[in-house]
């Protein structure tokens, strides 16, 4: 039968532009539907607006800074409508960089929603299309609990478009976004508090990660209250918020904004004309090779929900369009030391296994632990920490985990993430010469175990 494409994309975001580009450059018949925005959620409402605001929350800490240096900033001011109109400026340009990606890469591009109408087929904007392969690369949406006056509160997609920083914000959650986003809101002078439902934040990161990083962002300033949840949200006639915790206690704000995970992005898809099947948690469910249940279908990125990051989205995009149109060059996603960074200020910088996992998977581990204040700090009042830590299999000598809260931590982990997947040994970690003077260089001058 001859189908209209070889590959039908839903989704220009991460995954879809990477999986429709390289399956049209290697010679497939390729459409991509987008009815949002061009780039997805990394590029209009994820990793690039937010690192700029974090970029813009550390102005408040270099100038006061800069004033150990001998510098004399003057008065300072921020003004948040002219970074969100930067901001917006420079994501509509980006916007227009994808659009000429996909067209120049010969795909053919219908901005509008697309809705599965059978296995082979899909409607946008009332035309149907066939193609011989379907890829669901739709992402996913923010999800918050239905509490009473959830109305009120907002996520993080309305947060990169308010008109005015708020005075006093709530944050919900404890995972990337909830501190990615508690330190833009505090880094840009809003008086902020972080409502995290258990004992401590960040679960799934090295303990001593989660208590340095809650240890500095205390010290900062920024309020922390866990074992804390939202009950109810009431606004006030002057537009101000009563958030009423479970516990009783009421907080008054002018914002709460909920970080409390996403959901997959299936509105409208059309799903119940296909075989397609989602798991236990509400995602799709794919095969190793990300064909869903529905074999002419293939779903990849947030919205298989195995690790949401846009590098994976990427990596998962790139082996679908190998295995369709290149087979001789497909390889499988390694899931395996996948680096990642935690945007906050300080930031996270995390690959491998934390010293819980490794413990827990059977290792019997040697730990290496750096805390120490950054030399550009030490002309200054700031009294912030950097964290370094190793986590080492002593039978093997293997590193397992490398583990960073410090300014620029995710640049530092990239490099690290190599000799990880290189299989590097503590050996190999100590032979390596420093880069002086840098902060970085304690990854390789740890010597002495601090436990065993
Ligand atoms: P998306 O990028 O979400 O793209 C899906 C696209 O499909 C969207 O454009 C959507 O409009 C479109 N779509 C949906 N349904 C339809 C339909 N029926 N028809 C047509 N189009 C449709 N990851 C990192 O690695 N680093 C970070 O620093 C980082 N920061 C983040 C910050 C925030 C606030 C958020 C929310 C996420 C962040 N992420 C980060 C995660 C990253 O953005 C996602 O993992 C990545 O975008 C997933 O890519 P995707 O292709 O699966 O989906
Ligand atoms: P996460 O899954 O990382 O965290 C969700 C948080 O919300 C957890 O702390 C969870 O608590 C809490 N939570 C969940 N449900 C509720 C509830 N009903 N009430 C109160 N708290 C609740 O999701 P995010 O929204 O922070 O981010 C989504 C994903 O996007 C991330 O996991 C990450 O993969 C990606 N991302 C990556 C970034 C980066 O690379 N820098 C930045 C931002 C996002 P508990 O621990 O108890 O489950």
């Amino acid at each position: 039968m001859a189908y209209d494409f070889d590959l039908f994309v839903i989704g220009a975001g991460s995954g879809g532009v990477r999986a429709a580009r390289f399956a049209a450059g290697f010679g497939a018949r390729v459409a991509v539907a987008e009815s949002r925005y061009l780039g997805g959620t990394c590029v209009n409402v994820g990793c690039v607006p937010k690192k700029l605001l974090v970029y813009g929350a550390h102005f408040a800490d270099d100038f006061e800074q800069a004033q150990g240096y001998g510098w004399s900033p003057g008065e300072t001011g921020f003004n948040w409508p002219t970074l969100i109109s930067n901001k917006n400026r420079e994501i509509q340009r980006l916007n227009g960089i994808y659009r000429n990606l996909l067209v120049n890469s010969g795909v053919t591009l219908l901005e509008s929603h697309a809705r599965l109408l059978d296995a082979h087929h899909v409607e946008v904007d009332g035309q149907r299309f066939s193609a011989e392969h379907i890829l669901l690369a739709t992402g996913g949406w923010p999800q918050i609990p239905e509490i009473p006056g959830h109305e009120h509160a907002i996520g993080s997609n309305e947060a990169f478009f308010l008109q005015q920083l708020p005075k006093r914000v709530l944050v919900v959650g404890g995972g990337y976004i909830a501190v990615e986003f508690a330190s833009i809101f505090h880094g840009m002078g809003a008086q902020t508090t972080l409502l995290y439902r258990r004992e401590l934040f960040l679960r799934g990161f090295d303990g001593a990660v989660r208590q340095h990083l809650k240890e500095e962002l205390g010290r900062k300033g920024l309020e922390l209250q866990f074992n804390a949840e939202i009950a109810r949200i009431d606004k006030q006639a002057d537009g101000s918020l009563l958030a009423t915790l479970k516990d009783g206690r009421v907080l008054e704000a002018d914002c709460v904004f909920y970080a409390t995970g996403r959901r997959p992005m299936l509105d409208n898809l059309g799903l119940e004309n296909t075989g397609v099947e989602l798991d236990e948690r509400g995602f799709i469910r794919v095969d190793e090779q990300f064909q869903t249940t529905e074999p002419s279908i293939l779903a990849i990125g947030d919205v298989i929900g195995r690790v949401q990051l846009t590098p994976v989205a990427l990596a998962e995009g790139m082996a679908v369009a190998r295995r369709l149109f290149k087979p001789e060059e497909y390889r499988p996603v390694d899931y395996a030391h996948i680096p990642t960074a935690v945007f906050s200020l300080p930031n996270i910088g995390t690959v491998g296994l934390t010293e819980e996992e490794a413990r827990q998977a059977g290792h019997k581990v040697k730990i290496f632990e750096s805390r120490f204040r950054a030399l550009k700090l030490t002309l200054t009042e700031c009294q912030e920490r950097t964290l370094m830590k190793l986590v080492v299999d002593a039978e093997t000598d293997r590193v397992l985990g490398c583990h960073m809260v410090g300014p620029e931590a995710g640049e530092i982990i990239q490099g690290l993430a190599v000799a990880l997947k290189a299989g590097a040994t503590k050996q190999l970690f100590d032979e390596t010469l420093g880069v002086h003077p840098t902060a970085a260089e304690e990854f390789v001058t740890m010597r002495a175990p601090v436990t065993s």
